[in-house]
């Protein structure tokens, strides 16, 4: 089964950042292939901004370049590239200055869909805003879309939202999590909440555990600087982590619904209990594989920034309470691998001599590599040993299962920012999410830091530090392999 492609309303859509890392890497090259696919249709078009003193020509050179770097070359042609090409254009601005802005309201058309991708520094997210409503670029129906991170903490999360309310309202505001682009964490709503089979089961009754886990081989590298003043807490629990943790956690909505979406995992944040200081592990890795240490990259030899942690959460209401999520994330591991497990509860009584302690069903949610589900279950072990038992996976590769090249799976920006041409906001984040999610991780952050806590060290390439397997084992449980 190939999928259906539906094209999106004509755009004209302003990437401020156009020159920087993220498009080129992602913004440029999904655009690409969203007009490969024909869901970008002829009549949009993409406007690259920022203060580098480019044509159009020479920014079509470095979209071209991007294109050849970051898209499959089995999925580059070149009259594809062209006809791509000529849907590109530049202005050169400086979002704290006034030049450009008059130029570019003049590209800008009516009758078409307006979008703004603020691929910038959060700090010039105000500037930007401010000009397009004061140029009379953007109007009511324009959309905004803004890059994490989204504040360090609760008092610059809130600033950022007070800077974007006072020229958008929050119906015009998509701020991104790509997490919740990818196709699986999608999926994860489609098979709650159009399957009877697993909500009945979902709930503390039945669930024993769920590990949730974002384990990179990649360290800070470069990013160093910008890294410490950051963390694993900041870069990946407090967003995509906890956005994860709602999409498990949530209630079913009364309608597939933007807000009755976002509802729901507001309330799911809301339930989350403070994590006990026992309850979080932080690491940072040692040198190793050729590679330096953490802090040889963080350029500060006493950091305390952790590169990875590991938490046990506890979701207080009534369908959650007593089953831990476990979370875990870190960078230099010893594969690159995301995933979610639904570790459901023993049978109460095993009728089976040989299984006894063993008869578990977990639900795997692979987010990366190879997107897809996988359902362990037990069966016999074929044969004539007689009644024994094995575990084996139910096993739903995407791709497989619709047919598809893995190749053509849109990445999640392609389909988050479909998604903001055609005003879908279920997949981005609300501006109170953002702001309790930081309520919640801010203690935990200044708990430590009060404390004095020093990240432990962990070998480079292994599956974390040493009390991160403690928090399992303590519990009776234990992690699931790291496993590419
Ligand atoms: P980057 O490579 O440093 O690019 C920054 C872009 O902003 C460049 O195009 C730069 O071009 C432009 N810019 C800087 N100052 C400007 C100004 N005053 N006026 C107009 N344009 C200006 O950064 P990036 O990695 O693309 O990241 C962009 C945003 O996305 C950041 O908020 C980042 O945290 C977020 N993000 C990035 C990634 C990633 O993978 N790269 C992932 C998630 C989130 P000029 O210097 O020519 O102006």
């Amino acid at each position: 089964m190939v999928s259906r492609v539906i094209p999106v309303d004509a755009f004209d859509l302003v990437i401020f950042g156009g020159t920087g890392d993220l498009a080129k890497r992602k913004i440029l090259p999904g655009l690409y292939r969203r007009f490969q696919a024909g869901q970008m249709t002829e009549n949009s078009r993409i406007i690259g901004a920022a203060r580098a003193d480019l044509n159009e020509d020479s920014f079509r050179a470095l979209v071209a370049e991007a294109i050849e770097e970051f898209v499959p070359k089995d999925r580059q042609d070149s009259k594809i590239v062209a006809q791509f090409l000529e849907k590109i254009g530049y202005v050169s601005i400086d979002a704290t200055g006034e030049g450009g802005w008059g130029k570019l309201k003049d590209l800008m058309r009516d009758g078409v869909v307006r979008a703004f991708y603020f691929s910038v520094a959060p700090s010039l997210f105000g500037d930007i805003a401010e000009r397009l409503h004061l140029h009379e670029i953007a109007d009511a129906q324009s959309r905004i879309v803004v890059e994490k991170p989204f504040g360090r903490d609760l008092a610059s999360a809130k600033a950022l939202n007070a800077v974007l309310a006072a020229h958008f309202t929050e119906a015009q505001i998509y701020r991104i999590d790509h997490y919740l682009g990818k196709e699986t964490v999608q999926n994860l709503m489609a098979v709650r909440f159009a399957n009877i089979l697993f909500e009945p089961l979902w709930k503390a009754e039945y669930v024993d555990h769920v590990q949730i886990t974002v384990a990179e081989t990649v360290g800070v590298d470069g990013r160093g600087a910008y890294y410490d003043k950051s963390g694993a807490m900041r870069d990946m629990v407090q967003n995509h982590m906890m956005q994860l943790l709602c999409l498990i956690a949530m209630e079913p909505p009364y309608h597939f619904d933007p807000d009755a979406v976002r509802d729901e995992k507001l309330k799911v944040i809301r339930a989350l209990d403070p994590v006990k200081p026992e309850h979080i592990v932080r690491g940072q890795y040692l040198a190793g594989g050729g590679e330096g240490s953490y802090v040889e990259h963080s350029e500060d030899p006493s950091s305390k920034t952790e590169s990875y942690i590991a938490l046990k959460v506890n979701v207080s209401n009534w369908r959650w309470q007593g089953t831990p999520f476990y979370l875990r994330t870190g960078k230099r591991l010893r594969a690159r691998a995301s995933e979610i497990a639904i570790t459901f509860k023993q049978p109460p009584h095993s009728i089976f001599d040989d299984a006894k302690g063993w008869l578990e069903n977990v639900l795997v949610i692979r987010l990366q590599p190879n997107e897809g589900m996988n359902l362990m279950v037990m069966i016999k072990e074929p044969g004539p040993g007689g009644m024994r038992l094995m575990q084996v996976p139910l096993d739903m590769a995407f791709a497989d299962a619709l047919g598809v090249d893995a190749e053509d799976v849109p990445d999640a920006y392609e389909r988050l920012i479909m998604d903001v041409i055609r005003g879908n906001q279920t997949l981005f984040m609300r501006g109170d999410e953002v702001e309790a999610a930081w309520a919640w991780t801010d203690p935990l952050i200044e708990g430590w830091e009060a404390r004095g806590d020093k990240p432990q060290g962990y070998d480079a390439g292994s599956s974390g530090p040493e009390d991160a397997l403690m928090l399992m084992h303590r519990d009776g449980r234990r992690w699931r392999e790291i496993k590419g």
